[in-house]
């Protein structure tokens, strides 16, 4: 049987606040987080507060435009966009702050030199860069992060980015927790979307909740497209991070998912591959969708979930924030619905959970493959690109290619087999392990228990 270790009741926050988890800092009294640099006399406290504060924003699409442009609205004159995307001709009915002149240039930089030039007093810094490939001072620079991301990976990564500087390396206590950024999280699709407020150690964080996530179109175990696949989008996926790689050789550059002759290569390989394993259902629009994640966008959304967030940024500078209720949603597509929630933390969080010790149980007999599918798939876990060492051998490797490459022969092994030396051993055994993730930086320890 497989199974994971059952999540305790999830606590109310008054009694998390019994148990022990104070935040590190109270957000408005930290002299860190709002130190006053303006001493205009006739400035309001808002504007003064607002002045004061140095805020990032990661990513610069349709919401990250408008959360750019009304936080420069509200006064706040010390901001930073990151994005590593440039400028498509299609964003433009959507994304404020570009026009036509703009296409093919960095989404960040010319958000930030449109800033610049409307509010002369704004100084507005833009970063063409990928959140992941930035160092941790980086975000430990500012007062709030403010995302308006379009992948829940991303959102995952830069959560357990600001995790990392609330907890340095081996303190596992929330109490010894450093300071950290606030995040404030946007996100929309269609007519719905969602604002809320992260606080290091007193909200529910983004891996809190990851079971709320849809899987994105992209999430497909490395070991079932390569070994095992069943459905038409393992094929897609083969033939485009696998195929496109080795055969092209870089001749052609990256994969472009919106170039039609890229687009008709992989349709044509994935076909092939579909049909070597008796698949069907591979389509030009299905490769369309795997390859873009596409998900539909509008202004109109985007403009009141950027509002929303914009205004909680000016919440928390000027402490009025409420603590037990983080978390806008809104749901336009039938009728009009907003709420306003109190999500409580989980206990087994891996990320900020005070009980976040993985224990799994699994047959001996089952092979590695079934458990690293396990922690990709379990909903509490979501795991991007799981690697497994024990006893400092690595188990299995997901990353980098050569090591995965190395250690992809253990998938088939059963368990018994790796963990034991003997396949066919009957007795109990728990073995810890060490569970990493490049994707999320996460590195837990895990309890395998075999039966
Ligand atoms: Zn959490």
């Amino acid at each position: 049987m497989v199974a994971l270790e059952s999540a305790p009741p999830r606590s109310s926050s008054m009694e998390t606040r019994r148990e022990g988890w104070l935040p590190p800092k109270s957000f408005s009294s930290s002299a860190m987080a709002f130190e006053p640099k303006c001493d205009a006399a006739s400035a309001s406290e808002t504007e003064r507060v607002a002045r004061s504060m140095r805020v990032l924003v990661a990513g610069a699409g349709a919401l990250g435009c408008e959360i750019l442009r009304t936080l420069a609205l509200y006064g706040v004159k010390e901001i930073a966009v990151i994005d590593m995307d440039v400028i498509e001709e299609s964003n433009l009915n959507r994304q404020s702050l570009f026009s036509t002149e703009n296409i093919g240039q960095s989404k960040a930089l010319t958000a930030a030199a449109a800033l610049r030039e409307r509010f002369r007093d704004c100084d507005v810094v833009g970063y063409h860069a990928a959140i992941q490939d930035m160092p941790l001072d980086f975000f430990r620079s500012f007062q709030v992060i403010v995302s308006g991301l379009d992948s829940v990976e991303a959102r995952r990564w830069l959560n357990s980015c600001i995790f990392h500087i609330a907890r340095p390396v081996g303190l596992e206590s929330a109490r010894n927790a450093s300071y950290a950024p606030v995040l404030i999280d946007g996100g929309t699709e269609g007519l719905a979307g969602q604002a809320r407020t992260i606080r290091p150690y007193e909200t529910a964080c983004i891996e809190c909740t990851v079971d709320l996530y849809a899987n994105e179109g992209t999430q497909y175990p490395l070991c079932t497209v390569v070994g095992t696949p069943r459905e038409p989008e393992h094929c897609i996926e083969y033939a485009a991070s696998a195929l496109w790689p080795s055969q092209h050789n870089g001749s052609l550059g990256p994969l472009d998912p919106y170039n039609a002759e890229h687009i008709e290569w992989v349709y044509g390989r994935a076909r092939q591959r579909a049909e070597q394993f008796g698949i069907d259902g591979v389509t030009v629009s299905l490769v369309k969708h795997v390859l873009q994640h596409s998900v539909p966008a509008v202004a109109t959304t985007n403009a009141f979930i950027g509002a929303a967030c914009a205004l909680e940024v000016v919440k928390l500078a000027n402490g009025i924030s409420h603590p037990d209720a983080t978390w806008l949603a809104f749901n336009g597509t039938s009728g009009i619905c907003i709420q306003s929630l109190h999500i409580d933390r989980r206990r087994s969080c891996p990320i900020c959970g005070p009980e976040s010790r993985i224990t799994i149980h699994m047959s001996g007999k089952a092979p590695l493959r079934e458990l690293v599918e396990l922690l990709r798939t379990h909903p509490e876990l979501r795991c991007r690109n799981p690697s497994l060492v024990w006893a400092y051998r690595p188990i299995y490797m997901s990353a980098p290619r050569p090591l995965e490459e190395v250690t992809r022969q253990n998938l088939d092994k059963p368990l018994n087999q790796i963990l034991i030396g003997n396949q066919n051993a009957e007795n109990s055994a728990e073995f810890i392990l060490t569970l990493t993730d490049s994707g999320l930086r996460l590195s837990r320890e895990m309890h395998l228990i075999l039966h």
